[in-house]
């Protein structure tokens, strides 16, 4: 199994495209997602542990969202920011109301949520404060988004390649270590910006004493707090947003994924006391909070509340946690199972690749973060059978693959 180091193999560019080959595509396109199934073009069925990425997390096409939708789509798409838009409030209204957040920026994806939690952080810092204050401190492993602004922040290398010169005012320091933080900040810091759980960095949970410590810092500072929940939001990690388990409140919160259940809108939602820096011309958006949109934001929203979609996934992500532990821990290449609710990255001895295409032979979609870590992401309204299903398939597959894995060794990345 030499080819286990290889993990580009998929990525074999496809000469007819007419798509830049941004992405190294597995050889599959789906025709059909219902609930926890997606359905190939052949008609081959797959229990989906990715949804793309954390997005669908009610399922694909969950009813009150698509009723919802069709609805909309009969009466109004879209006016233009410079009126009322009715749904856009009663979104706002909805997320403000069931977090610690006052007030709501809407756009369409998370690196713009991100984009604007760093132009409010700065004008706040500079206008209202009047403060020579531009500087995010972000940390290694991070991801926030592919804009200048956004890759800048990201502390991983390998998205900033060949994109010099990147804006200026961005700094990155380890995760978990409040000595290196403590000395990164400075007369021109403004802000500070993470992820509860980093997720493309790997599954890396931050600490809770950490977490509380930098909080603190940033009070004694005058610094703002992002929390980036754009990925770990949502109910992802058993509450609506990741930073619950901590007991903070951060300044700015981004949120986009699963927000709309697929409809792609993006948040960044803050205290009131920032409305003075975000006045009427300092920011904007074309299809930010179309009526189309926010309806989708509100069916979402509305769902989760009326059928418990927090409690419920809290409750699987133990279950899954335990199904792992149970199944799975003692194998030699499982070398760690890390998480909270249903966002869980197994630690393997060796890039994961081929174990994912194994997956996808056997019904299983689930992707990694990082050569050699599996991230789990089902939808949150995933039942114990499924989870069930799932677990005995990654089990098939690491027992069928691994041992060839660990004759030839952990073959580096
Ligand atoms: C996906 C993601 C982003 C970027 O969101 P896009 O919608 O792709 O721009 C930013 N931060 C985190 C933590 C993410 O997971």
């Amino acid at each position: 199994m030499a080819n286990l180091a290889n993990n580009q193999q998929q990525s074999q560019p496809n000469k007819e495209s007419a798509l830049f080959p941004t992405y190294a595509r597995y050889p599959l396109a789906f025709a059909k997602g219902q609930g926890s199934y997606l359905w190939d073009v052949n008609g081959k069925k797959y229990l989906d542990f990715m949804c793309g990425l954390a997005v669908t997390n009610l399922g694909h096409a969950p009813a009150a969202v698509a009723d919802k939708l069709k609805q909309q789509l009969d009466e109004l798409w879209h006016t233009s920011n410079l009126f009322q838009i009715p749904n856009q409030e009663k979104a706002a209204q909805l997320l403000t109301s069931m977090t610690s957040g006052d007030a709501v920026f809407f756009c369409n994806s998370g690196a713009e949520a991100n984009e604007a939690a760093i132009k409010l952080a700065r004008k706040y810092q500079q206008k209202v404060k009047g403060a020579d204050r531009y500087e995010i401190i972000t940390f290694t492993q991070s991801f926030h988004g592919r804009t200048l602004a956004t890759l800048t922040a990201t502390g991983q290398d390998k998205v900033k390649e060949g994109f010099h010169p990147l804006p200026a005012g961005f700094v990155t320091v380890a995760l978990n270590d409040l000595e290196a933080l403590q000395s990164a900040i400075g007369p021109h810091t403004a802000a500070v910006m993470l992820e509860m759980i980093q997720a493309e960095g790997g599954v890396y949970p931050a600490e809770t004493e950490y977490v509380q410590a930098v909080a603190e810092l940033c009070k004694q500072h005058g610094l703002l707090l992002i929390i980036d929940e754009i990925q770990t939001g949502m109910g992802r990690t058993g509450k609506l947003l990741s930073f619950e388990h901590y007991g903070i409140e951060p300044d700015i919160f981004t949120l986009a994924k699963g927000l709309a259940s697929g409809f792609p809108v993006g948040a960044m939602v803050g205290k009131d006391y920032l409305k003075e820096a975000f006045t009427a011309g300092s920011h904007g958006s074309t299809f930010g909070g179309t009526p189309l949109a926010t309806a989708a934001v509100i069916a979402t929203l509305e769902t989760m509340q009326e059928q418990n979609v927090i409690e419920h996934a809290a409750q699987m992500g133990d279950y899954l946690m335990q199904q792992l532990h149970d199944k799975l821990s003692g194998h030699s290449f499982v070398k760690e199972i890390r998480g909270k609710g249903l966002m869980i990255g197994m630690e393997c001895a060796a890039p994961v690749n081929e174990l994912i295409m194994a997956g996808q032979e056997k019904g299983l979609l689930f992707v990694n973060a990082g050569p050699n870590v599996i991230r789990l992401l089902p939808n949150l309204l995933i039942t114990e059978q499924e989870i069930d299903q799932a677990v005995q398939i990654l089990s098939e597959i690491i027992h069928e693959y691994a041992p060839v894995v660990s004759a030839s060794g952990p073959s580096g990345v």
